[in-house]
């Protein structure tokens, strides 16, 4: 690695990302290739000798950028936003230029150090209470995505139940979640030796709007304890990722803790409008929470865990190649003891560069921001009588979809479909869907930093052309 040449060629690459950036809005915003696109254009196998920094870049232009969905255009309002900033980016290019592998504190104390000041900063700006925090039974930890969070929960969890009532007890235990939790959970309790026959998927309806009802929880624990099985886990959600629906903490919490279960609250996509004190209520009954996870605007990758005494008697290894007196004496954090894999990246130092170089304030200006372009779009949707909102909106995700012709609920869901791919070809704008009570809905989620109004109203304009369309063609 030559200094002088890194600094060639990573200006280059600056300036070719700055220019992605720049002309973003020119391309279409989902890739329009279809599949095994890629394979003509490349040859079968690697090249024997280096070809020319230029090649490459010429390559990426022609035959990558075409394949690539525009995850940061202006344009783009599927699933859930995966943010980047200014500020992400430079400490990501940090963390890669140092390429650290932190997994013990000896292996890079500044990297373990500044994990844990940054999740407690996060922790305060979300009032989570102190029991969260590294100086109570807590500490934060920045996991690779929210599945492996949830897994690692979850075996913290099911380690300390095994422990009180025996090893051979794991086909007795049971866990709680709801039909909008996110699929992870599901994946979790299969790599978690849970038996598929006692995963209590409880049923939710527009009753609720799609949140997780208290009663339904209390009377499948109740049956399962006369069935002579062992309740011991419930994932709560804030904001699905469905239709960003919120379950109620406080009364879900009570109920878990009354009857001895682990109590996770996944804020994969809504935790972060928690920093805003208009949003922080939505956390109210955290406190009874065991542990927590989110994603800084689903992108920060920022999660959280509380009482790690359970999660490291679950995770930890001592081999004998990795032994030191810091880790030996106990006077430090050995975050490999908080997580499945051994290494990990130093990706504190993206989030302590955002946190510093934005401040609480503008991310708070900018949650609100994006949460007030989803309300300008709603009063959009409700202006139109052809359309209607498939739930209530609460953050910047907003559900709707084309009221079906003569109440016939199948040509409806044929219809909002045929308007997705419609919208979704133009490559104008990108939207995706889901499927409540049986219907089919257009989600519509602002989250991309360029995202303006002006977006928001190209694209509703573009949704309602095609819907005059499709309707005229009935
Ligand atoms: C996106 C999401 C996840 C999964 O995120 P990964 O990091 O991709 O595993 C989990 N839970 C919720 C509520 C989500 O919205």
């Amino acid at each position: 690695m030559d200094s002088e040449e890194l600094r060639e060629y990573a200006h280059k690459m600056v300036d070719f990302i700055a220019d992605y950036y720049k002309g973003i809005e020119t391309f279409p915003v989902l890739s329009q290739v279809q599949p095994g696109y890629l394979r003509e254009l490349l040859p079968d196998s690697a090249p024997a000798r280096p070809d020319s920094f230029q090649d490459v870049l010429d390559d990426i232009r022609d035959k990558i950028i075409p394949g690539v969905t525009h995850w940061q255009s202006p344009d783009y309002f599927a699933y859930y936003p995966s943010n980047s900033s200014i500020a992400g980016f430079l400490g990501e290019m940090l963390s890669a230029g140092v390429n650290v592998v932190g997994f013990s504190w000896i292996t890079s104390p500044a990297a373990t150090e500044l994990e844990t000041i940054v999740m407690d900063w996060l922790a305060k700006a979300l009032k989570l209470p102190d029991a969260f925090l590294s100086t109570g039974h807590g500490g934060g930890v920045i996991q690779g995505t929210a599945s492996e969070a949830v897994l690692v929960v979850l075996l913290a969890a099911r380690d300390k139940i095994l422990r009180k009532v025996g090893k051979d007890a794991i086909r007795r235990l049971v866990v709680y979640f709801s039909d909008q939790t996110h699929a992870s959970l599901q994946k979790a309790c299969k790599i978690g030796g849970i038996y598929p026959e006692n995963i209590r998927i409880l049923k939710t309806d527009s009753s609720t709007d799609y949140a997780l009802s208290p009663e339904s929880l209390s009377k499948a624990i109740s049956q399962d304890i006369t069935s002579g099985l062992i309740p011991f886990f419930l994932c709560a959600t804030i904001g699905t990722t469905s239709s960003a629906a919120v379950d109620p903490l406080l009364a879900l919490g009570k109920i878990s803790k009354s009857n001895g279960l682990w109590f996770h609250v996944d804020a994969a996509y809504a935790g972060s409008t928690c920093i805003c004190p208009e949003f922080r209520h939505y956390l109210d009954g955290v406190e009874e929470a065991d542990s927590f996870n989110m994603m800084l605007h689903k992108f920060f990758l920022t999660n959280f865990d509380c009482e790690r005494n359970a999660l490291i008697q679950s995770l930890s290894t001592k081999p004998v190649y990795l032994e030191n007196k810091a880790s030996e004496e106990n006077m430090v954090v050995d975050y490999k003891d908080w997580q499945i894999p051994l290494g990990r990246r130093f990706r504190s130092l993206k989030l302590w560069m955002v946190l510093r170089l934005y401040g609480l304030e503008n991310l708070q200006g900018y949650v609100r921001n994006r949460v007030e372009l989803a309300r300008t779009f709603e009063e959009l949707v409700k202006k139109d009588p052809r359309f209607e909102i498939s739930a209530t909106r609460i953050f910047s995700l907003v559900c709707f979809r084309l009221v079906p012709p003569h109440n016939d609920e199948e040509l409806g869901n044929k219809l909002n479909h045929e308007l997705l791919d419609a919208v979704n070809s133009t490559g104008k704008l990108f939207i995706s869907h889901t499927v409540l009570s049986s219907k089919y809905i257009l989600r519509f989620a602002v989250g991309a930093p360029l995202t303006e109004e002006r977006h928001v109203f190209a694209a509703w304009e573009m949704l309602q052309e095609k819907a005059s369309a499709l309707l005229k063609s009935l």
